[in-house]
This record gives structure tokens, sequence and C-alpha cells, in this order.
């Protein structure tokens, strides 16, 4: 029998490049350097990706997504984040909540917190308190130059998967 609950984890990192946008958690933010990578470079949304992904065992944004293949050149994050919400809901579960950690020297999140929030709530189609985004700086660990995203995911089994069950047992 399925685990009426599962937990995710995902873990992304992208180093800061001159001359590009600055994306995180599909907003935007002022910033004199963005993320590089094969995609928008989007740290949050990649490492939300990877801990859906893995919470229902399915291949990795890496093996799904390749770096190599040019349909993904500048591809919006979001496209990677559906495809992940798509298998969490043919698995037969739903998301109870995520919790993030951004580790980044700048800009500072701080300001950008709601702003976020109300986003990755929108694309995942849950509620904003439910939406956990923290942000740190990398205090001696040298990474100045890069952004680190942290994830973690609950799913537990979607209403249509209970109400199969309870049927089964009533039978
Ligand atoms: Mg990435």
């Amino acid at each position: 029998m399925k685990p009426e609950i599962r937990i995710g984890y995902g873990w992304d990192s992208h180093e800061f490049k001159s001359g590009i946008p600055l994306v995180v958690g599909g907003v935007t933010l002022p910033h004199s350097k963005g993320l590089g990578g094969h995609s928008d470079g989007d740290v949050l949304l990649h490492a939300i990706t990877d801990a859906l992904l893995g919470a229902v065992a399915a291949p990795d944004i890496g093996s799904l997504f390749s770096p190599s293949d040019p349909k993904w050149k500048g591809a919006d994050s979001a496209v990677f984040l559906a495809e992940a919400l798509k298998r969490v809901k043919a698995a037969g579960y739903s998301v109870v909540n995520i919790d993030s950690t951004l580790i980044l020297a700048s800009p500072q999140i701080g300001p950008h917190t709601e702003a976020i929030r109300t986003r990755v709530a929108k694309l995942m189609a849950l509620a904003e308190d439910c939406i956990g985004i923290k942000a740190k700086t990398p205090e001696g660990t040298g990474t100045d130059n890069a952004a680190i995203a942290h994830v973690t995911v609950l799913l537990n089994a979607s209403a249509k998967r209970k109400t199969a069950r309870r049927n089964k047992k009533a039978r």
C-alpha cells in the first residue's frame, strides 16, 4: 500500500553572471547580476522542482530537462515546476506545504520575500501560508558569487485516492 504522506528534498546552486536578469522564485529582482544556467537560472524553482520529483521518486530535473538540450535554453523554470506538479498529481498526491532556504550574499531577499511567496504560491496553486521562504547570507562558506537553495516538501495522498481507499475498505 502506498504511504499517506511523503517528503521531498531539493537543492540547487547557480553562479552569478553579469548582463542577465536575476530571477528567484519566478520574480525578477533588481540586481547588477543574474544567475547563469541553461534555463533562466531560477535556483529556487529548480530546488522546488527537484524536491517534488524526489518526493514521488521521479527522475530528477537534470534527467527530465537536460542542460544539453537546446529546447530548454533560456526556458522559464515555471515549465519545470509544472511538470513536477503533474507527476505528483499522477502519483496520487497533493502538496501540503513547502519550506525553503535561500543562501546568497546579495541582493537582500528580505524586501522581496512576500513577492516571491505570492508568485510561488500561485505557480503551485497553494495558499501563501504554505510557502516558507527564508534567506541567509553565506557566512564563512566562500560562496559569495553563487545563490543556493534548499527546499523540503510534504505531500499527502490526494482526496481522490483517499476516497478510493475508503470505498475499498467499505466493500
Ligand atoms: Mg539549476
